[in-house]
């Protein structure tokens, strides 16, 4: 899908939040600026969280109280990204939702069962995105009419 503003992108996290179950693992992929920061906003936002969310880039890793515990993790600095890995992310975020910019590139230490959200610069104006949503694994297969219902509906 297209979006034209970083709230529409947040909405569209907004949207997904609400099909998240405690153990779900979102990766989030794209470039810099891409919008990452700002989907996982929109998440937090679905699941009801208050707190404002800012990039984790040099936390490593940010929780949140919502619905649903939401741990955030940012691997762009792969040279501590691997001491997150280190920690084992299935245990930190063990009964949260996990959500993880930059996930692709640490895929291999990821839950194979996930969703994976591929943002990136749309062809026209600035602040134009592309997201692209693909279901790994088996476990995402009954849900995902409800995503696409959901986003349709956004
Ligand atoms: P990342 O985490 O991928 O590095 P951020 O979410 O931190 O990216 O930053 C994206 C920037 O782009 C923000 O300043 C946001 O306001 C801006 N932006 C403009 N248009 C969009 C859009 N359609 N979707 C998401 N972000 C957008
Ligand atoms: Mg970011």
């Amino acid at each position: 899908m297209v979006t034209s503003s970083a709230d529409q992108t947040r909405t569209i996290g907004c949207c997904i939040a609400p099909l998240l179950r405690a153990g779900d693992v979102v990766v989030v992929a794209g470039g810099l600026g891409a919008g990452k920061t700002t989907f996982t906003q929109g998440v937090a936002a679905g699941l009801g969280v208050t707190d404002r969310v800012v990039s984790p880039t040099f936390t490593l890793t940010r929780e949140y109280e919502g619905r649903l515990r939401l741990v955030h993790v940012d691997l762009y600095r792969l040279d501590r990204a691997q001491e997150v890995l280190d920690l084992g992310l299935e245990d930190v975020a063990d009964g949260a939702v996990l959500v993880v910019e930059w996930g692709d590139v640490a895929a291999a230490y990821l839950a194979p069962e996930h969703l994976e959200v591929h943002l990136a610069a749309g062809s026209g104006a600035d602040d134009e995105r592309t997201i692209a949503i693909t279901f790994r694994g088996r476990s995402w297969i009954p849900r995902a009419d409800s995503v696409a219902g959901a986003i349709g509906a956004a």
